[in-house]
């Protein structure tokens, strides 16, 4: 398998402050990683570019676009709510994240790659078409669904997320959505507290008490996701990779190890492989532990790699 990966160097301008768990440590922490094992050399490593203002607006409103700008500050730190905080380069490198996501897309349906990952922050799915939050200013998942919907002409996208949160922002963008299927596993009940009881008929719900483990996390999604899946038949899989239902996270409660990464990562890959002639494309979200952050990116690469778990 040939997979991409996607990154920018300027990423660390993003920078929210010491305090702050969605830090530049984050990506270097999963390149050291990936590096010390080896791992990165087998990818085919490339430069994101920014999304266009075109791009980002298939999914966010003119609104919501003209008042991050005018949020921006011309320097130090400004909040936009308790969590998600803006420096003077914030936004280019929110654009960045998005265009990682794109050029992911681009890559898989023009066969320079199987599939792509993209080692991207600010992460992306709180972000809701009008409305920044939980450290997301656009939501990189959805302008990569748009993006190839528009460009590519896939008919029908499966977003799988396993971040320990809700992808409320995902949500809010295609609810009601018959081309999109949008399947998300998270602690419950937590944070976003927005469309936690989501009943829209395109949105599989895989709520997981805190405290739980690998192998009751493996029953939900076989008996949740799947039969979506197989029922949707996706042309297009994009993963929203969060890691931060890692049992080392700080942030949560769920107990998943490196090998639970690997595991879903595998079935998200055969579901492509099915029916989407492999087109897969990841994109980071949270995880924020840098040991645990860095172990479990390696086995959603290996799995994208087509490598065994060890
Ligand atoms: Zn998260």
């Amino acid at each position: 398998m040939i997979t991409a990966y996607i990154t920018h160097p300027d990423q660390p301008r993003h920078y929210m402050g010491s305090e702050h768990p969605e830090s530049p440590q984050r990506l270097e922490a999963i390149r050291a990683r990936l590096l010390r094992s080896g791992t990165l050399q087998q990818t085919m490593q490339s430069e994101a570019v920014e999304a266009s203002e075109a791009q980002l607006r298939r999914v966010h409103s003119e609104a919501h676009l003209r008042t991050l700008e005018r949020c921006a500050p011309e320097h130090g730190i400004i909040p936009l709510d308790g969590d998600t905080l803006m420096t003077p380069d914030s936004l280019r490198i929110a654009r960045l994240a998005a265009g990682a996501a794109i050029k992911g897309v681009d890559r898989v349906y023009r066969h320079q790659a199987d599939n792509a990952f993209c080692a991207m922050r600010p992460p992306g799915h709180h972000a809701e078409a009008a409305t920044a939050m939980g450290f997301c200013f656009y939501n990189n998942i959805a302008v990569a669904a748009a993006h190839a919907r528009s460009e590519h002409g896939a008919r029908r996208v499966a977003i799988l997320d396993f971040d320990v949160h809700q992808c409320n922002g995902t949500i809010d963008i295609f609810q009601n959505d018959p081309g999109v299927l949008i399947c998300t596993s998270f602690q419950y009940p937590f944070y976003p507290w927005r469309y936690l009881d989501c009943r829209a008929p395109n949105v599989v719900n895989t709520p997981l008490p805190a405290g739980t483990e690998g192998p009751a996390f493996r029953r939900a999604i076989e008996a949740s996701w799947l039969p979506a899946l197989h029922d949707f038949q996706p042309d297009l899989v994009l993963v929203s990779a969060g890691f931060d239902a890692h049992r080392e996270d700080p942030l949560a409660e769920l107990c998943l190890g490196d090998e639970d990464f690997y595991w879903v990562s595998r079935l998200a890959i055969d579901i492509a492989e099915r029916y989407a002639e492999c087109r897969l494309v990841s994109v980071l979200e949270g995880g924020y532990t840098g040991d645990a952050l860095g172990r479990s990116t390696e086995a959603h690469l290996k799995a994208l790699l087509g490598l065994p778990f060890d």
